[in-house]
């Protein structure tokens, strides 16, 4: 078996019949059994309303995360919110149908934005009080204090954030979505805070008749807290229990997650002796056996991970071996709530190496290894020049060697930055990996690098090629369009300013805030503080018209103002374009995309 992928038996008949029931996940025509596996995960995020007792409900499919409600005498008490405010409202509608009731108290599990997104919806439904821990948003304060920005363009990555719905299957632990948060994928929402604060490792507290106990653990976040529900025997896990193998470390990057700590929460949790449990991401758990089968069997296979893990490492192994040495057993391997969906039990082996002695692997030669130009010059002249090296990194795809491809590719592209096909054929290699890894976040992430791969070809080539194919008017506006398009996408939406730079001859800037030419663009877009927080997403294109060497095109953007609040501007851009097809002008008219700050009533448009 090859590392990093996971080839699965083709589905059996019954499975396939499952499958054949549900028109979303229908698997189409080749599609590996990673793939297929992957899409049947989809029918586990449907919309839905579960009443998990008398008076508790939970909301799934209407963001990434499901939202709780607890009835009480006189009140509601909410835990975790969802990921923005569009789907908090959608539950808030749901919930309406239920009870008219006043909310009276919401609990945050942890500080990921994708459980306090919908805060602000919810709270405007009373005047609740707000219970999180005591170091709530620790996660996101840490980054900020290094001055991290790197781990926005990775969660992006992980995320699939950047990816068209066709390429985006689903996170693995909740339904493909594109939150609209104002840019904040990873953080919370800073609008509203928390009022009441969990400094204890346990504490009662009791609203509108309802008592609730809040018991502080620590494992995916340090500030995370689990609900017990003793009166129904409900248990609100928050993030240290989903129906899949954990995320003990993402993809995107984080300090060291406890693994330790993890499992024994999950221990704690089952001490609680819980009938229904609701996860933090995935749907409740209704039968009492199953509740405590999955809990038991998650602490345990963690603590197998951890322990395997830490006994190799005393026998000298380095990560690169302990992942072929660690092996979740069969008993476990076959469980589908400890199926590699979202985390992947290689990168906690490594979370374990790194999180406990460090980076250095043990091995003296790696304490000073070769600069990566220098080694794929070596690597060249092993193969026989870079021609040679090129051969057999395509004659390695051919062969279904897609892991051995991309490393090969790696050298290429360190011996040439400039190379496009060592790019592209690193792009074939990367989709070849994704379509066979059942890991969701890694999919997205191969697919996402992929894309940019992609894209920086196009940005280095396209723009003058497709002008020179261009021979009539319209041909040519239409290569406009697109370039324009592209480069704007590049620039606003990924990021990615090499790529973008390619599209601009010398400029002139008629923008009131920014000088001529990209480079003032480029650093403009880094440093304004309406602009330097951005992450990575999508460019919202309107209207989109070009005559002659114009192209103009609407978007709707979204800046930060002097308050650090967010609002959404109505943007129109123009751009002139010079002979060579490369942007040679450029002017901005900005209004308000909020139909509240405007006398008709309308938005800008
Ligand atoms: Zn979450």
């Amino acid at each position: 078996m090859k590392k990093n992928t996971l080839y699965l038996p083709r589905p059996t008949a019954p499975f396939l019949a499952v499958l054949c029931c549900l028109a979303l996940s229908l698997p189409a025509m080749g599609d590996s059994a990673a793939t297929e596996l992957l899409k049947a995960r989809t029918a586990e995020f449907r919309k839905d309303v579960v009443q998990v007792a008398d008076n508790v409900y939970t909301f799934t499919g209407h963001s990434v995360q499901p939202v709780s409600m607890i009835v009480g005498t006189d009140g509601l008490v909410i835990v975790d919110t969802g990921i923005d405010r569009a789907s908090a409202q959608g539950v808030l509608a749901e919930m309406r149908n239920i009870t008219a009731l006043p909310v009276k108290a919401i609990i945050l599990t942890h500080g990921h934005g994708d459980h306090t997104g919908g805060l602000p919806v919810f709270a405007a439904e009373g005047s609740p009080a707000i219970w999180a821990r005591d170091n709530f948003g620790e996660e996101n304060d840490a980054f900020a204090s290094a001055g991290l920005t790197v781990n926005r363009q990775r969660g992006a990555r992980q995320g699939g954030f950047l990816l068209p719905p066709e390429k985006r299957i689903n996170n693995g632990v909740a339904r493909a979505y594109y939150p609209k948060r104002g840019g904040e994928v990873f953080s919370s929402d800073e609008s509203i805070k928390p009022t009441d604060r969990l400094t204890d490792k346990r504490k009662s507290i009791e609203y509108a008749g309802l008592k609730l106990d809040l018991v502080s653990i620590n494992g995916e976040t340090k500030d995370a807290l689990y609900v017990w529900y003793s009166d129904q025997r409900v248990l609100f896990s928050g993030d240290n229990f989903y129906k899949s193998w954990p995320n003990l470390y993402p993809i995107r990057g984080a300090a060291y997650r406890d693994v330790q700590a993890w499992a024994d929460s999950v221990d704690e949790m089952l001490q609680e002796n819980p009938d229904r449990l609701v996860p933090g991401h995935t749907r409740p758990v209704l039968e009492k056996g199953l509740v405590i089968e999955m809990l038991t069997n998650y602490r345990d296979a963690i603590r197998f991970v951890f322990n395997k893990t830490i006994e190799g490492m005393n026998k000298g192994m380095t990560p690169d071996e302990l992942v072929d040495y660690v092996k979740l057993p069969q008993e476990y391997a076959d469980k589908d709530c400890l199926r590699e969906y979202y985390g992947n039990v290689e990168w906690a082996v490594r979370s374990i190496f790194a999180g406990t002695l460090g980076w250095f692997d043990g091995n003296p030669t790696t304490l000073f290894s070769l600069p990566p130009a220098e080694e794929a010059a070596k690597m060249a002249d092993l193969a026989g020049g870079a021609d040679a090296l090129a051969t057999q990194a395509r004659k390695a795809l051919a062969n279904g060697e897609a892991q051995w491809c991309a490393q090969l590719c790696d050298h290429l592209i360190a011996l040439s930055p400039e190379s496009g096909e060592a790019k592209l054929l690193k792009a074939e290699a990367l989709e070849n990996l994704a379509e066979n890894l059942v890991t969701a976040t890694g999919r997205n992430y191969y697919l996402t690098v992929a894309q940019e791969l992609r894209a920086a070809m196009k940005g280095a080539k396209s723009p003058s090629a497709v002008v020179e194919r261009a021979q009539t008017q319209e041909e040519r506006e239409e290569a406009n369009k697109q370039a324009a398009m592209a480069f704007f996408q590049l620039l606003m939406g990924d990021l990615n300013y090499e790529a973008a730079r390619d599209y601009t001859a010398e400029y002139i800037q008629h923008d009131p805030l920014i000088g001529d030419g990209f480079d003032a663009s480029a650093k403009a877009l880094q440093t304004y503080p309406h602009w330097k927080n951005r992450e990575p997403s999508k460019v919202d294109f309107k209207l989109v018209v070009a005559d002659g060497d114009l192209v103009t095109f609407q978007t709707h953007t979204e800046t930060t103002t002097s308050d650090g609040s967010r609002v959404r501007r109505a943007v129109v851009h123009t751009f002139r374009f010079n002979d060579q097809g490369k942007i040679a002008e450029h002017w901005t008219v900005v209004g308000t995309a909020d139909p509240e700050k405007s006398v008709s009533k309308h938005p800008l448009f």
